[in-house]
């Protein structure tokens, strides 16, 4: 039996992720800001967390995931009051993106996502509860913000210490006259026509909105209850927006909110921080422009270990294209040995039952260990490497192309790398025609028109390859 642990950002070490009702992890996990496409960086941690929900389920375990959609923000406000438009009309767009992208790089749908404009309610519940509790206070400008100093863990996750930020903040309080305490956050945000345009809910603490960390407390604690299982989201979340959930749910509750904290690092462009004003700036639907594929995105962005800070270049992206070739090729292989190949080898399995037995061993080890994706990944490349020795000797039998072929069917629940999303990826009938008609030409020697053809596949950036069983396409990639 694997035990599944992974790091865990407040106690800094591994822990066994064990349920605790007993029956279903809950995880919650920070979601898209809707103003914008979501970047590749974003998806490093979507993937992140993809592969941490296939692993628990690989693992036996059952879960309910929650990811919000952040729809209410200073980003998503300015957005539709820029464009005289509600703050639905300019996010609905950008939700509809977000699942069509998440659909292209094989990322499972989650139990539940809450948007935060569905959840005032919750929020100003808790709300209540913190001014109930005197943790709360009403500012100078009619804003309600949270008293860190009343909660004596604050800064457990991240570290930090409290006399620190308490200096810190002295410095800075000259120009903070709203709040009591410079590092003091803002549960409510009042009502300022100037800013907020006509965007903004009603509540006891008068007109105004909540502010983006207790959007995340309240539907988490909302759906989830008031302990939960496992809290991911990227590095940048932990402080302050997750120290800040720690602080606003136990404060309420009483209990403790997470069990295990979990962060993923950050993707860097070309080791920079990705930014628009540096042209280093990519969301999905650039590489795919590109040529790329869901699947080269998604391997390039899971093959990297999530604690990893991970620096994106397109030629790691060529990298992981040649990898997953090497895979395809792989699986093509397999699915083309006959008798004749096997030289009509039919007997029982031996050697590839136990290469497959070696291989899912290190592989569960490897993902067991806080998901040591490289780990896990080097085992398949073996097994690749070793099986296809064997096939060069034909010592592989039809059975046992089978069975390592539902090996990786198998393992592909997991990593969705293998046989997801790959019919997308299929030529297009123009491109075949013209390929046909080149090994036409050649078969005649008509070599003008076969290189007008060759020519013209280039164009569309299909480069052919011969080989011995005949001539191949292969994508070129723009960089
Ligand atoms: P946001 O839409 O900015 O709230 O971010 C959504 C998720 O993406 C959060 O979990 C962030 O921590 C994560 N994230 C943002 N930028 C990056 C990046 N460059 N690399 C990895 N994760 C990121
Ligand atoms: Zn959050």
């Amino acid at each position: 039996m694997n035990w599944l642990r992974l790091f865990n950002t407040e106690s800094r070490s591994l822990e066994k992720v064990s349920p605790l009702d007993g029956k279903t992890i809950r995880l919650y996990t920070c979601g898209p800001t809707v103003y914008n496409f979501a970047h590749i960086g974003n998806f490093r941690t979507y993937i992140f967390e993809d592969l941490l929900r296939r692993t628990i389920k690989h693992f036996g375990m059952s879960i309910f995931q929650v990811m919000n959609l952040t729809d209410i923000d200073d980003k998503t406000l300015k957005g539709a009051i820029e464009n005289g438009i509600t703050l639905d009309e300019f996010t609905r767009p950008y939700k509809k993106a977000f699942f069509e992208d998440l659909a292209i790089l094989g990322i499972e749908r989650v139990e539940a996502y809450p948007e935060a404009t569905a959840y005032i309610p919750a929020m100003i519940k808790l709300i209540q509860r913190l001014l109930e509790k005197g943790i709360a206070y009403s500012g100078a400008d009619g804003s309600i913000y949270y008293a860190i100093r009343k909660f004596s863990t604050y800064g457990r996750l991240s570290h930090l210490n409290l006399e620190d930020l308490k200096v810190g903040a002295s410095e800075r309080i000259a120009d903070e006259y709203d709040k009591e305490n410079a590092a003091d956050f803002v549960l409510w945000k009042a009502y300022d026509l100037e800013r907020d345009g006509k965007i903004f809910w009603q509540s006891p603490f008068g007109p105004g909105r909540p502010g983006w960390h207790i959007e995340c407390s309240a539907m988490a604690m909302d759906i989830l209850g008031d302990s939960i299982d496992i809290h991911a989201g990227g590095v940048d979340n932990m402080f302050p927006h997750h120290e800040n959930e720690i602080a606003q749910s136990e404060a309420c509750s009483g209990h403790r909110f997470v069990k295990i904290w979990i962060h993923s690092e950050h993707l860097l462009v070309d080791h920079k921080k990705m930014s628009k004003s540096l042209g280093n700036f990519y969301t999905l639907r650039d590489l795919l422009q590109k040529g790329y594929t869901g699947r080269h995105v998604r391997f390039m962005l899971l093959s990297t270990h999530y604690r990893t800070q991970l620096n994106f270049t397109f030629q790691g992206m060529q990298a992981a294209v040649s990898s997953l070739e090497r895979f395809d090729d792989f699986i093509e292989r397999l699915s083309q040995v006959d008798e004749q190949t096997a030289h009509g080898k039919m007997g029982p399995l031996h050697n590839s039952a136990s290469l497959i037995k070696e291989a899912y061993q290190k592989f569960n080890e490897a993902l067991a260990d806080d998901l040591n994706i490289s780990l896990a990944l080097a085992a398949l490349f073996d097994l690749v490497r070793m099986v296809n020795t064997q096939i060069d000797q034909k010592e592989v039998s039809v059975h046992e192309a089978k069975e390592v072929l539902n090996f990786l069917r198998q393992i592909d629940q997991v990593l969705g790398i293998f046989f997801v999303g790959k019919d997308e990826e299929e030529i297009p009938i123009e491109i075949q025609e013209l390929l046909r008609k080149r090994e036409e030409a050649r078969a005649r020697k008509n070599w003008k028109l076969s290189d007008e053809c060759r020519d013209l596949l280039q164009e569309q950036s299909y480069l052919i390859e011969d080989t011995l069983k005949g001539a191949r396409l292969k994508k070129v990639h723009k960089l």
